[in-house]
């Protein structure tokens, strides 16, 4: 007689990863099925990685229930396997007034929720943990325990240590039908690419092919209208611009667009929140892309680049210069992370002035056209009476 397994789970994204090592680990005979080539290679492949504490779940919902759950655990987990993982925390911040009038709801909101430890903190600690900002904003929230972690290899980590464990994971298994006509029995009749497979229980953890995978058991509870996310991803050398994952005000589409460092030390901005017509891994679009680039380096001007403005100096220019030069070089040392290619050379030696008639200087032995009235006007006769 085939085997019959305790459990099969349907999909190896990180829900199908987290059933399956659960239910090995306590003592069942598991299967799982995953219909790509490999595992966590939908939904779970393209998330932000970041473990929330649930600052914005609604209060007594099973949701906050599992995430309030799931943060110790995961912990265990992560320390269990030697995963990488950063207790980085996040800021919400209020780049308006209208916004910053919002934040005590939502710190009320999230001490409702059980969250209590999110603070209110004012703009000079703000700055203080986050000198990187744009100093523009108007408030903030400080969320302390918001994680990040590497989403692939937590996910591929659960898996493998359930087959460890002893549970069969089978890739490229597409699920095309389902009987439950012997459900009484506690059989079940899994049909799939790779053949037939019977369970006591099967677990649908078919991510955004859910509602599809129900249908193919004769179940219709619901409908999953697809959304996808973009993001645009800074290299690691900026990552030193901020401290904590910065978050916007949410809105009713949800958390909103985040600047986040990954557990690797990338920064990230996103993802967005749109409609998708595909279940299937979505393109992303330049124009998105560039978008989601303008928002990072309007937040976090540090995020710019290769690039620093000192354009649009006002009347002190002259008076400043060299302090804006000290600045400039400090910033590109620190915040650019540039050591200079050559060698140290800040001497000063007397020029070797000569003006040459009519609007030339020599300096040693450069030519240079003087370009400014005071000079013009001053080693030579007045030409004119404007400066
Ligand atoms: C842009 C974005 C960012 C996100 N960021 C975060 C975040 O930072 N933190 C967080 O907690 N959550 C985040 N999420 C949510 C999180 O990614 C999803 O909730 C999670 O990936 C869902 O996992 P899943 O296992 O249910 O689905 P999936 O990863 O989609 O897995 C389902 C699996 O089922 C398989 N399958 C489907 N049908 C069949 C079939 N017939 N036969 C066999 N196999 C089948 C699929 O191939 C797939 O591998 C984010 C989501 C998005 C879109």
């Amino acid at each position: 007689m085939a085997d019959v397994f305790d459990v099969i789970v349907v999909g190896g994204g990180i829900v199908g990863c987290a059933v399956v090592w659960e239910m090995t680990s306590y003592g069942y005979k598991c299967l799982l099925l995953e219909k790509n080539e490999n595992l966590v290679s939908e939904a779970s492949s393209g998330n932000s990685g970041m473990l929330h504490t649930g600052f914005d779940a609604v209060a007594d919902t099973l949701e906050l229930q599992c995430i309030q759950q799931t943060f110790p655990k995961m912990f265990g987990v992560l320390e269990g396997f030697g995963l990488p993982y950063n207790k980085i925390g996040a800021t919400m911040v209020a780049w308006t007034q209208e916004q910053a009038q919002i934040i005590p709801t939502i710190a009320q909101r999230c001490r409702a929720a059980g969250v209590s430890f999110c603070t209110e903190i004012s703009l000079s600690e703000l700055y203080n943990r986050e000198p990187g900002l744009r100093k523009q904003a108007q408030g903030a929230l400080w969320i302390p325990g918001e994680t990040v972690v590497d989403p692939w290899l937590t996910a591929i980590s659960l898996a493998h240590d359930a087959k460890k464990k002893g549970a069969m994971i089978k890739t490229n298994a597409v699920v095309q039908n389902i009987s439950r006509t012997e459900c009484e029995r506690q059989r079940i009749q899994v049909m799939t690419s790779l053949g037939q497979f019977t369970g006591r229980v099967v677990i649908n953890c078919g991510g955004l092919y859910g509602d599809i995978v129900n249908k193919l058991a004769g179940l219709q509870h619901f409908r999953i209208s697809p959304k996808k996310g973009q993001y645009a991803v800074y290299p690691q050398k900026v990552g030193h611009h901020i401290n904590s994952s910065i978050l916007p005000i949410p809105t009713s589409k949800g958390k909103g667009e985040i600047i986040f460092k990954t557990v690797y030390g990338n920064v990230v901005v996103g993802p967005t929140f749109e409609d998708s017509a595909s279940r299937a891994r979505p393109e992303s679009d330049a124009g998105t892309i560039r978008r989601l680039v303008r928002l990072g380096e309007s937040c976090v001007p540090g995020l710019e680049g290769c690039w620093i403005t000192v354009g649009g100096i006002r009347s002190t220019g002259l008076s400043g210069s060299l302090g804006i030069s000290d600045k400039v070089r400090r910033l590109v040392l620190h915040q650019h992370a540039l050591e200079p290619s050559g060698p140290r050379r800040t001497g000063l030696e007397r020029m070797d002035i000569k003006f040459v008639p009519p609007c030339h200087a020599r300096i040693d032995d450069v030519l240079y056209t003087v370009t400014h009235p005071i000079t013009l006007n001053g080693v030579w006769k007045p030409r004119d009476s404007r400066l």
